[in-house]
């Protein structure tokens, strides 16, 4: 039997182990990880199925991946045994920015988008110049986690907490390792490539917000200062935020607080009256692009004996990892049976 050990209870590491045994119940998955929903970032994300902050990979797999990711979504919403429960739903997203700027690539893979008319921005704070419309899908990582875990167990998968502290410890015992170690992979496989962008958000209740708003000002984006306003399906509202490029610093900060509540509230002014639930810094794991490619490592282990350690890394996904992790298990999961299809002989040194 092939034996899988999927690294990392993210969302990217959940989705890829279901999805690897959704294609072959009898391969033996094990996912090895040492932070478990609620407390992973891919829980606290926002939940918006929007690709963002996602470095340069090209358009043609972004593109795939938001698209692969919208129609699983999409698919769940509608199944009377989970859509309810995950909490994915719609709703419409207002882009404006005080600048025209380029509209999305993505756009036809959306419904509804459509620039805002002069009429509609003029309802907008000043200078608004441009935006557009769209209807989005949001979910819950908190609650979207639990429930990939339950699938995964109910198609054989076994959960196993445990930090490691290098692949190559897993060779031998795993045919393929898939690495989804989110932004620590940077120190796992050495790939200073990757970076933190940090964002913090808070969580507050104002169930009247029914529309999501994302808006740029030239003064707050060149410091990494946001402005969005999320919706979430239980009356919660999530406000943002911030990007730092190389903040590792995951401490809630006061300033960053004073200014989401004002930007927002300039934006809505009746989040004035919301009630502040909870504040919260993640990391986004950005590069350049997503890696998502085999590598096959060759090193000699303790006793000086040669192996072959066969991985699938899948991970950097940036801003938008809840926006693109179907497409991307997807993809991972072609890679790992291209390496159990490859001939024994390869197996032979493991
Ligand atoms: C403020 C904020 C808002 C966001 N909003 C959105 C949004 O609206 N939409 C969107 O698409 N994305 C959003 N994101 C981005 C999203 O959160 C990330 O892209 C996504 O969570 C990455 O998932 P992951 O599974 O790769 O990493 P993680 O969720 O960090 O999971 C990594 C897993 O690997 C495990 N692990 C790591 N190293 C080891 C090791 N050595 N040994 C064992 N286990 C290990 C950890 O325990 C964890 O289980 C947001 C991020 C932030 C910070």
């Amino acid at each position: 039997m092939a034996s899988v050990a999927v690294v990392g209870a993210g969302i990217i590491g959940l989705s890829s182990a279901v999805c690897i045994l959704e294609r072959d119940p009898t391969v033996k998955v094990t996912v090895i990880t040492d932070k478990l929903t609620p407390n992973t970032t891919s829980d606290g994300a926002a939940g918006l199925i929007m690709p963002i902050f996602i470095g340069n990979s090209p358009n043609h797999l972004q593109r795939k991946w938001f698209k692969t990711t919208l129609d699983e979504l999409e698919r769940l919403s509608q199944r009377d045994d989970s859509g309810q429960d995950l909490a994915i739903y719609k709703t419409t997203v207002f882009y404006v920015a005080d600048e025209k700027v380029e509209e999305p690539f993505w756009r036809d893979l959306v419904d509804g988008y459509r620039l805002l008319s002069q009429k509609e921005l003029a309802h907008f704070p000043k200078p608004t110049k441009f935006g557009y419309s769209f209807t989005a899908l949001f979910f819950n990582g908190k609650y979207y986690l639990p429930w990939l875990i339950e699938r995964l167990k109910r198609l054989g998968g076994i959960i196993t907490m445990k930090t490691i502290e290098s692949l190559e410890e897993l060779a031998g015992t795993y045919d393929v390792v898939v690495n989804c170690t989110g932004m620590r992979a940077r120190e796992l496989v050495n790939d200073c490539s990757l970076y933190p962008v940090r964002g913090q958000i808070l969580r507050v209740y104002a169930p009247w917000i029914k529309h999501a708003y994302d808006r740029d000002t030239k003064e707050h984006v060149s410091c990494g200062k946001h402005c969005y306003i999320l919706p979430q399906a239980n009356g919660e509202v999530v406000l943002g935020g911030t990007a730092y490029h190389n903040n590792f610093d995951t401490r809630v900060d006061a300033d960053d607080t004073r200014h989401i509540l004002e930007a927002t509230s300039q934006l809505v002014p009746s989040l004035k009256r919301a009630k502040v639930i909870d504040a919260w810094v993640g990391l986004r794991p950005f590069r350049s692009s997503v890696r998502l490619e085999k590598e096959e490592k060759r090193f000699e282990d303790k006793i000086g004996q040669e192996r072959c350690l066969k991985i699938v890394h899948n991970y950097g996904h940036g801003g938008s990892g809840l926006t693109m992790h179907w497409g991307c298990a997807m993809d991972t999961t072609d890679l790992v049976f291209e390496f159990l299809a490859a001939p024994k002989q390869l197996h032979a040194k493991l």
